[in-house]
Formats: C-alpha cells, structure tokens, sequence
C-alpha cells in the first residue's frame, strides 16, 4: 500500500481508472495533455505533475493509457517522457493498445535504463473502466506481472499473463478483430430489421437472448436504435486497432477478409463526420446504404 503510483492519460478510460486506485488509498501522481482530466482527477485527491518525467520521478510503478503507437512512443521515449525521469527499478505498465512491434522497442528501451515495462491492453470498454470490470491482457515477465497484480486487480475482474512482452497487444489486436466484425454484425442485422419493417429495439431484445447475444448486440444495439453516438469507445481508435491488426496480420501473411470490410466501414463512417463518436455510429453508414433509418 505504500507504493506510490503516476498516471498519464485521463480520457474516457484513464479517468475512472484512475479513480479506483485512488479510493483504494495509493497516493497517485497524474498528467494529462489537456487541463480537464488533471482537474478532474486532482478533484479526487490526486497529485498533479507537470509531465511525464515528474510522473517518474515521484512514482513506483507509472500507467499509460494514452492513444496509439506514437502517443505511447512520445509520453515515455520523448525528451519530456517517463524514461527521462525513470530511476532503476520503476515499472512502467502500458494499458492502451497499441503495436506489439512498438511495444517490444520501448520495453528494450526501458529495459535499458533499469525499468521493467508490461503491455497491460483491456477490453470491457468504458463500462468496465468504470466499474473496474475490465479484461487484461498482460505481456512482460511473470515475476513482474506478479508484483503489480494488486494493482491490475482494482481495475480489471479477469487478468491474464499472455507471454512476454507485446503478447498482450497481440492478443488485444484478436480482440478488437472479433469486435470490429461484430459490431458490423450488429449494424447490418439491423439496418436489414429496419429496411423490411420490424422493430429493431425488438430485435435486439430477441437477438440478444439467444446464440446471435453478444455483448455488442446488449450494449451497442440499444445504442443505435436510440441514435445514441455518444463515444464510449470513438470510431477512430476503434480504425486504429483494425489498423494495426491488419499490418500485424500482413506481416506474418495471414488474410483477415473480414477484417478489412469492417476496417472500410468504419472508414466510411469516419469520412461521414462520425470518427469521434462512439462505435455504434457505423450503423450510420450502413443506414445511408439501405437508404433507410434504423434511429427511432
Ligand atoms: P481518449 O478518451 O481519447 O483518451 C486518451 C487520453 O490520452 C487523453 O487524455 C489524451 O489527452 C491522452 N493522449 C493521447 N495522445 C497523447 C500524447 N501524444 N501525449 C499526451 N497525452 C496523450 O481515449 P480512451 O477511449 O480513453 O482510450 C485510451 C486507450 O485505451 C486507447 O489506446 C484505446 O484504444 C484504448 N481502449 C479504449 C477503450 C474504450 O472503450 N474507450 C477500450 C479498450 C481500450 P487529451 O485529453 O489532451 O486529448
């Protein structure tokens, strides 16, 4: 309990996870690109830094839940990142999704200067940040996997080490494939609903018992039959993970037919304007197709 913790990144996910360390009684040091995740956060009794290096200097183990490849790259490789404010022995635990081949470069750079580094990706969206639900894939060394699972605990219900370190990427990359077709899935179901006159909130009641139920259907279905496009999880990281799943798959020579579809529909959707609301906005671009309107 007396581990001291930093946090870089307090958007839609970082916040709340943030949150569960705190009430858990660490004392957590923070940053944010922008002003309003720090306030938020100092609101709930964490410490401001100025960067990413203050965020080391101070911190046993420090999280990252930032954007892609590059934002991870620049918060802890920068001239301003984690590295340059790292002493032997930190462990730096990186929870967004992003390359396994980047993964794998930054964790020899921190290895390098005496820090041990996980890819700690999760899956469980919003809903499970805020709840502390989240699934965790986690590579890197066994014994440091152990040392920080107290820590992984308080936010994530089922944790798993995957192998070392960028496995948990990989695994997080299958993921998202089977998400991305999944919620193209849902959006097609029921665009087809609304084109040939049944309900669609009464189709996914029906669907969601039975062997088509997933959790996009339960969560993301009721979403696009009230035209709710509000972001728990926005378009554009949604095209960055098929993104990286399909140049992962590309270099080892595995075809993701459907992969691709799904990666082009997002596009469409993103070209549409949709690329900062949530996921469930695909079914927009679906609805343009049909020239029909799954929205009541
Ligand atoms: P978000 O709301 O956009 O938050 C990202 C945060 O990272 C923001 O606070 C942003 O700062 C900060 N950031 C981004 N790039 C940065 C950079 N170069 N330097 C410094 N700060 C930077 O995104 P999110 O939904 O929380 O997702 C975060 C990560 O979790 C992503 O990798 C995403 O793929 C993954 N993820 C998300 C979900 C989900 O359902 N949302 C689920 C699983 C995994 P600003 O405030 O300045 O923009």
């Amino acid at each position: 309990m007396s581990l001291s913790l930093g946090f870089i990144g307090l958007g839609i996910m970082g916040r709340p996870m943030a949150r569960h360390l705190l009430n858990a009684g660490y004392h957590v040091t923070v940053w944010n690109r922008s002003r309003p995740g720090i306030d938020a956060l100092v609101a709930a009794g964490a410490v401001a830094a100025d960067g990413p290096v203050q965020v080391a200097e101070v911190s046993d183990i420090v999280i990252t839940m930032v954007g892609d490849s590059n934002d991870v790259e620049q918060v802890v490789l920068g001239e301003q990142g984690v590295l340059a404010g790292a002493h032997r022995g930190l462990i730096l635990i990186d929870m967004s999704t992003i390359s396994p081949e980047v993964t794998r470069k930054i964790a020899a750079a921190c290895a390098a200067k005496g820090v041990d580094m996980l890819d700690a990706p999760v899956s469980g969206g919003e809903r499970g940040a805020v709840e502390g639900t989240l699934s965790i894939m986690v590579g890197g060394k066994r014994e440091v996997v152990e040392r920080c699972m107290p820590i992984l605990r308080l936010l994530g219900n089922s944790i798993e080490h995957v192998g070392d370190h960028g496995m948990g990427q990989t695994v997080k990359l299958c993921n998202q494939v089977i998400c991305g077709l999944n919620i193209l899935a849902v959006a097609e179901g029921l665009t087809l609903a609304a084109k040939a006159g049944a309900d669609p909130a009464q189709v996914v009641r029906i669907v969601s018992k039975g062997a088509a139920g997933s959790w996009m259907v339960s969560n993301l279905g009721p979403k696009m039959v009230e035209g709710d496009y509000a972001p728990g999880f926005m378009i554009k990281l949604q095209m960055k993970d098929l993104r990286l799943a399909l140049e992962a798959a590309a270099n080892m020579e595995v075809p993701l037919p459907g992969t691709a579809i799904a990666q082009q529909m997002f596009q469409t959707a993103a070209a549409d304007g949709a690329a900062e609301e949530g996921t469930q906005a695909l079914v927009k671009a679906l609805e343009k197709l049909a020239n029909t309107r799954v929205a009541r």
